[in-house]
């Protein structure tokens, strides 16, 4: 394992235990380690600090220990064990209501770089480093070692998400088993999960706790349900009894998963519409005083902090509709998954929204992502969801 040196001073982010070390703060290596390799991180003065992934880039290594310690069979077992433990303390893993969760979230389970969800008997296992990518035949024999004979399949789904760069030509697939069978359970709630050809891992987990609200304001009302994908939001609102149910989504595949999930739950049930549409168009085009339970779900509108300030303008934009819109008495459930996007300034965006229409908006709520998408309190770059129920008079 190569050794790897830092410049004066620049130690002292991990003495903080934050898990990244960027490029800028190494002073040299004793020899070139490649991509996905392990190194040691040592101190100007030689101290042993950290012990991670590296990776070409600007976070060069990711911390997987802090301790001098093998990073072996063993060591990935434990990890695996410390997050499984946590989400039963949760209540999400061991729920007959429930078995789908997230059970391991990067860097808030110490494992920078890994996202594993559990879907059924099925485990959809993402790498975002080319660390974890090398590891991953080591990572699926610990997540089977500790999910036992719960866990059948195991899908491997980096084709996106390993850097361009390192040119992996990565192709999606199965490490353990292969059963079509698609169909999870959460909150009582059924969905098909399409984790061959679906975004993230084939469902937004962590948008449970917040659906689950929804559900709680959904009776009588009529609800929209923008930027829908799988329709988790749509399912909820419909067991709690909301009158009428209006699911969009600019992309038909999306609208054909929606399409589905409400009928697994409410076969024949003629509440539900889903419409193949650009949200700011449908909510230009609909009717006044349509709905009066609108969610605003859209995808991260600033990847990176360049692209900040057309992210808040895009937010106003869309909330500004909303508010415009939505019949007097009325919810709005809006959210923001960007993580450059902090919950001021999200909230911000919507504070001018809210003012160009002149309506009364109380906050009822403020909301963000759930226990199993966990913030490891050392990286606070980990929060990244954050929404807010409004009451518009
Ligand atoms: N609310 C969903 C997750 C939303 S993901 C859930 O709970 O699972 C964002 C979705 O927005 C994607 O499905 C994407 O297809 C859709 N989308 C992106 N741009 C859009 C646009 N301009 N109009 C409508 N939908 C859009």
């Amino acid at each position: 394992m190569t050794n790897i040196y830092l410049k004066r001073g620049k130690d002292e982010s991990l003495r903080r235990f934050h898990p990244w070390v960027f490029s800028g703060a190494i002073h040299h290596f004793e020899e070139q380690p490649a991509e996905g390799d392990l190194v040691r991180v040592l101190t100007a003065e030689g101290e042993f600090i950290a012990v991670g992934h590296w990776q070409v880039g600007s976070i060069a290594v990711r911390v997987l220990s802090f301790v001098e310690e093998p990073i072996d069979d063993a060591f990935w077992r434990r990890r695996i064990q410390v997050a499984l433990d946590a989400r039963r303390s949760m209540g999400v893993a061991d729920n007959p209501q429930n078995d789908t969760f997230r059970l391991v979230h990067g860097e808030g389970d110490n494992l920078p770089g890994l996202v594993i969800d559990i879907y059924g008997a099925t485990a959809v296992v993402q790498a975002h480093s080319v660390g974890m990518h090398v590891v991953r035949q080591q990572v699926a024999q610990a997540l089977k070692d500790v999910m036992g004979e719960r866990l059948q399949n195991i899908f491997y789904k980096s084709e996106t998400t390993l850097p361009f760069k390192a040119g992996l030509g990565q192709e999606n697939g199965f490490l353990l088993g292969g059963s079509p069978d698609d169909v999870a359970m959460e909150n009582g709630l059924r969905f098909h999960i399409d984790w061959l050809r679906g975004q993230k891992t084939g469902f937004f987990v962590d948008q449970r706790d917040n659906r689950s609200l929804l559900e709680r304001y959904s009776a009588g009302r009529h609800v929209l349900n923008m930027f829908c994908y799988t329709g988790g939001f749509s399912v909820y609102a419909m067991r709690g009894g909301a009158a009428l149910v209006h699911s969009v989504d600019s992309s038909a595949k999306a609208v054909d998963l929606v399409n589905a999930n409400v009928e697994l739950n409410f076969p024949g049930d003629t509440r539900h519409e889903a419409f193949a549409e650009d949200a700011f168009r449908f909510l230009q085009q609909m009717e006044q005083d349509a709905y009066d339970l609108i969610v605003l779900d859209p995808p991260a509108f600033a990847k990176h902090k360049d692209a900040l300030r057309n992210a808040l303008k895009g937010y106003t934009r869309l909330n500004l509709r909303a508010f415009e819109k939505i019949r007097p008495g009325g919810i709005l459930f809006t959210f923001s998954c960007s993580q450059a996007v902090s919950k001021d300034q999200f909230r911000m965006a919507v504070f001018t929204a809210a003012a160009q229409s002149g309506r009364n908006v109380r906050i009822l709520h403020q909301l963000h992502q759930p226990a199993d998408h966990p913030i490891n309190i050392y990286h606070p770059e980990g929060e990244y969801l954050k929404g807010l129920v409004l009451y518009v008079e």
